[in-house]
């Protein structure tokens, strides 16, 4: 046969009705052509196949018969052969079902009108799309994401994915609890937002260096409300086929474990405050117990020397120093012995504002201060502890006085004393002075350490308080100091201190010296 002429379109070849129908049978996608009544005028091979049909169970049949197995068509809802009819286009029904070998069937129908050479509808085309596994695919997809958000939202701790320009792809959901953000307002945002100046750079930094993941940061995030939060923070970057896309950090709220570091250290400082009391306490005792007999001896033989001697003698003046002098050094044996062993303990039940308004009573008028205001609130009801008033009473004349040289004769003494909510026996001494510099803090329990001048301050003021308090299972803190003044915080149980119970019975039984100092 000659070759058309190029010039001339092609054109496709004639098909005969015989052709078509053949063409319609070996269809490789299991299609059937619907007449008006929903009728199966035709179905090929593959369709017959696909829901295991003969040919006489679909020709003939309703869609909703072959389809569904029904009896009844498909609620008008769902059935979209009418739109078909009318020529809509891009038609389609979802349909699943099991198959009879148990499997799960997801299909997606595509329906298209068929017409005559006039436009006429003759039927609809109705051809089936095996989507099981694509669905399939889909569900596990969804379930993976969700079983990963579950993951990331159960994780403790404010889980943060950036990418390389610190933009926030996603945040878990403790972002709310910890820094008060929801993560939808989040995402997006720059993760440098969030911290204080300079701080991300600086975590940058760290991972850029370390090459590998970084754990264990302090930092610290801006929240919601504008404060900052201390978070322990995990780094690291987010591959993808080895090269890095993005940063996840993991951020944990440490308050509580600051706080417990806090703690514990305070802790670790007060057994070493005790144990290096205790050695020196030891020693301060003998030392005590040595200086105690010379030193009457200067003061009662100066004294007799004083009053042999007329008393505008030039030496009368040198003599009275003497004297006055050997008495400040009795009065450091005392306090050297109270710090040390508690002579003459008696326990007795006392109300804890009982003693202290005696404390009050018997610091020396002269170092009052004639500008100095004095404010008591002591409790209502009475707060009994068990102690020795003598000890006890001491505790509060060393703090009081203290407060006093703090303030130089000037300022307002404030006394307090209340019951805590664990049922504790507080008593605040509060003063308006200059405040305890922070250099000084931590050896203002020490013994012999003063700031004051000598001949005023002898440095065992608070080491006594520290070990009277120790004793009673109570404790010594300053609540807050600063320019504006200083408040020291006295804690004490209710019941009777073992320790001091044990050492009452000590001293008593075995020490008969004991009563002789003091
Ligand atoms: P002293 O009173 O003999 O110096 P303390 O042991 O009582 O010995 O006190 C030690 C030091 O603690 C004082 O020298 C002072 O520096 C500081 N201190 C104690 N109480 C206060 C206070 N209320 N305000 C300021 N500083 C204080």
């Amino acid at each position: 046969m000659a070759k058309p002429p190029l010039s001339q379109p092609l054109s496709a070849p004639e098909l005969s009705d015989r052709q078509f129908r053949r063409m319609f049978h070996y269809l490789p996608i299991p299609t059937v052509l619907l007449g008006p009544d929903k009728r199966v005028l035709a179905a090929s091979q593959s369709f017959l196949e696909h829901y295991g049909l003969g040919r006489d169970e679909a020709l003939g049949h309703r869609c909703y018969e072959v389809f569904r197995r029904g009896q009844e068509p498909c609620p008008p809802k769902i059935c979209r052969f009418a739109a078909a009819m009318e020529g809509q286009p891009g038609l389609s029904n979802f349909h699943e079902y099991m198959d009879p070998l148990g499997r799960w069937v997801a299909e997606e129908i595509h329906l298209s009108r068929l017409t005559d050479e006039d436009g006429r509808p003759l039927g609809v085309i109705e051809s089936v799309r095996d989507i099981s596994e694509a669905k399939l695919l889909e569900i596990s997809l969804t379930e993976t994401n969700e079983l990963l958000n579950c993951l990331l939202n159960s994780m403790v701790g404010v889980v943060v994915a950036t990418d390389l320009e610190d933009r926030i792809l996603f945040v878990n959901h403790n972002a709310q609890e910890v820094a008060g953000y929801l993560p939808e307002e989040l995402v997006g945002k720059s993760l440098r937002g969030l911290s204080p100046a300079g701080e991300y750079e600086r975590l940058r930094d760290i991972l850029e260096e370390s090459k590998g993941p970084v754990r264990g940061l302090r930092s610290k995030i801006v929240k919601r409300d504008g404060t900052d939060l201390p978070v322990l923070v995990n780094l690291n970057y987010i591959y993808r086929n080895g090269m890095p896309i993005g940063i996840l950090s993991i951020l944990r709220d440490i308050r509580e474990r600051m706080e417990m570091e806090r703690h514990l250290n305070s802790a670790r400082m007060q057994v070493m405050q005790s144990d290096k009391l205790a050695v020196l306490g030891r020693m301060a005792a003998g030392v005590a117990h040595e200086l105690n007999n010379p030193l009457t001896g200067i003061t009662i033989y100066g004294e007799l020397v004083r009053e042999s001697l007329p008393p505008d003698h030039p030496a009368q003046a040198d003599l009275k120093r003497i004297v006055d002098d050997a008495d400040r050094c009795r009065d450091i044996v005392r306090d050297l012995l109270d710090y040390s062993r508690q002579s003459n303990t008696q326990l007795e039940d006392l109300d804890l504002s009982l003693v202290v308004g005696e404390a009050l009573a018997l610091v020396p008028q002269d170092s009052l201060g004639l500008h100095v205001q004095v404010v008591t609130d002591f409790s209502p009801v009475p707060l009994l502890v068990q102690s020795d008033r003598k000890l006890l009473r001491q505790v509060f004349i060393n703090l009081i006085t203290n407060a006093f040289d703090a303030m130089d004769g000037r300022g307002r003494l404030t006394v307090r004393t209340y019951a805590d909510g664990e049922g504790l026996r507080c008593a605040e001494i509060a003063d308006t002075g200059g405040g305890i510099t922070p250099e000084h803090m931590d050896k203002i329990f020490d013994p012999f350490f003063t700031t004051k001048p000598p001949g005023k301050g002898t440095g065992l003021g608070l080491s006594v308080v520290y070990g009277v308090l120790a004793r009673h299972e109570g404790k010594i803190s300053v609540k807050e100091t600063g320019p504006q003044g200083t408040t020291f915080l006295v804690q004490l149980p209710a019941q009777a201190p073992k320790t001091l119970l044990e050492f009452t019975t000590r001293v008593h039984q075995d020490d008969p010296d004991s009563e002789e100092i003091g």
